[in-house]
């Protein structure tokens, strides 16, 4: 299929693109890997699931409706089952490569004179024993089985780690009937009052958050960490301990609280690999873009948390203006965004950049891992063989990797690359992967059938 712009990834930031772009009169394929447009924040259930009020699940479904209306209205194709594995540049545009369907071994193609990169984030867990358990989950992961699956992860959860998603999934558990033992965060007020004129607009939202955890009676656990999970078979429960101010396990405080699921998560990271297939350059560990959200690449634009973790109503703002200016760039003509879109960027961009230094994980978090705590989970490397690499002289994650294999497996280093890091000592660093999924060998021999002739 041939089209003027595709924008890959229909959540927030990817859909308020392809409505700008088709609304200045562009031809927009809106391309993404589930079966529902959306995205994270506003999952949808299942078709088959029937779901009778799916708003009961969300906050701000009427901004959800208006997107998903003018999705229906307008001429943008949605091509939803679409998982892209690789954007090339081609003669006079780019070839988007994808995989088909729940199986992933169709493949189809898309031609575009232009990119939009809106592919989002994803949840950062780190380590620690016993987190390899059944029943110990993602925050996110959690959140994804409720909206999408409508189904809770268990009966009675604790829901750890840091960072402003454990509030959605702790009162969207809650809702659901699930029992929270407690709402463990690593952060404590005083980081939060620190940052507190950056992200006064974001107070409504956390007082909203805060008064449905009082009225579900919530334990709140504000400066402490889980150190260890508990269980044989499955989880039945887990330690907390509180950490004093530099970030360390205040020794003493441990206590158990008995749960059969764990929902945790450390943050988010930006999904980069398309982006840098197409040789986009990096801002830290996010796409850099300009002011009209272009990046290094002419003809390649990026939007949402691919560009910095800073939530929807961000993604909202940015995807709007990298739709102007993609559809502007590509009719010869002057970008025109919305003025209150660029004033919430700017806004909200500075609330992201606050919510980022009030939240981390405890700076001494590898104290907590034993040598026996699995790391890499898909190639089952543990904490005490990263420990021997790093003795044998490994300075770095590639040389850790080369001497354990951690990172080499399915998920290529996109779970245990943070951790694997920290353990080392090493500031997280891009991993560039070519393919940003999986894909069969035979989808690549038919890429090029004559060389395979040769
Ligand atoms: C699991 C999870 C759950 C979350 N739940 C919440 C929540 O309940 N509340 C909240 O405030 N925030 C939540 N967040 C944060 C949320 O991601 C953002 O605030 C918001 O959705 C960002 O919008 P976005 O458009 O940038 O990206 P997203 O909403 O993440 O959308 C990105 C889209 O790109 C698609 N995509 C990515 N890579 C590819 C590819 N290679 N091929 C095809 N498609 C691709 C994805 O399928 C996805 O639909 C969650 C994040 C995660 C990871």
């Amino acid at each position: 299929m041939r089209t003027d712009l595709v924008v890959i990834g229909a959540g927030p930031a990817g859909v308020a693109a392809s409505l700008a772009a088709a609304a200045r009169g562009t031809r927009v394929a809106l391309v993404d890997g589930a079966t529902e447009a959306g995205g994270q924040f506003y999952r949808q259930p299942a078709a088959g699931l029937g779901a009778g009020r799916p708003q009961a699940l969300h906050h701000r479904w009427r901004t959800w409706e208006r997107l998903r209306d003018g999705l229906a209205a307008s001429a943008v194709q949605v091509l939803t089952d679409h998982h892209v594995w690789c954007v090339e540049r081609g003669s006079g545009g780019f070839v988007v490569h994808a995989l088909l369907g729940p199986e992933q071994e169709e493949p189809a193609e898309v031609h575009a004179r232009a990119v939009l990169l809106a592919t989002g984030g994803y949840e950062q867990v780190l380590p620690f024993p016993g987190w390899t358990l059944p029943g110990v989950v993602t925050a996110g992961g959690a959140q994804a089985m409720l909206k999408g699956g409508l189904v809770v992860p268990g009966r009675r959860a604790v829901v750890a780690g840091t960072g402003p998603l454990l509030l959605p999934v702790a009162t969207g558990l809650a809702t659901a009937g699930v029992e929270i033992a407690a709402l463990v965060e690593s952060a404590g007020p005083a980081r939060l009052a620190r940052h507190g004129p950056a992200l006064a607009g974001k107070l409504p939202e956390g007082a909203g958050y805060a008064a449905r955890l009082l009225r579900h009676r919530v334990p709140f656990l504000a400066r402490h960490t889980v150190v260890r999970a508990h269980g044989d078979e499955r989880l039945t429960g887990v330690t907390v301990a509180a950490l004093d101010s530099g970030g360390r396990v205040r020794p003493g405080t441990e206590r158990h609280l008995p749960c059969d699921t764990l929902a945790v998560g450390h943050g988010m990271l930006p999904h980069t690999d398309l982006a840098e297939g197409l040789g986009c350059g990096l801002d830290g560990l996010a796409v850099a873009v300009d002011a009209e959200q272009r990046t290094h690449v002419p003809g390649v634009w990026a939007a949402g948390e691919a560009t910095g973790i800073g939530g929807a109503a961000l993604a909202l703002a940015e995807g709007h203006i990298a739709g102007c200016s993609a559809a502007a760039s590509l009719h010869g003509t002057a970008p025109d965004p919305a003025p209150a879109a660029l004033k919430a960027r700017t806004k909200l961009r500075r609330s992201a950049v606050a919510l980022e230094a009030a939240y981390a994980p405890p700076a001494h978090w590898p104290e907590q891992v034993t040598d026996d705590t699995v790391v890499c989970r898909c190639e089952e490397v543990t904490a005490g063989a990263v420990r021997d690499a790093l003795d044998l002289g490994a300075g770095d994650v590639r040389t850790v990797k080369l001497l354990t294999r951690a990172g080499m497996g399915w998920c290529q280093g996109r779970m245990c690359g943070g951790a694997v890091a920290g353990l080392a000592g090493c500031p997280p660093a891009p991993a560039r992967r070519p393919f940003a999924r999986p894909v069969p060998l035979g989808v690549l021999a038919r890429q090029h059938p004559q060389e395979g002739q040769s």
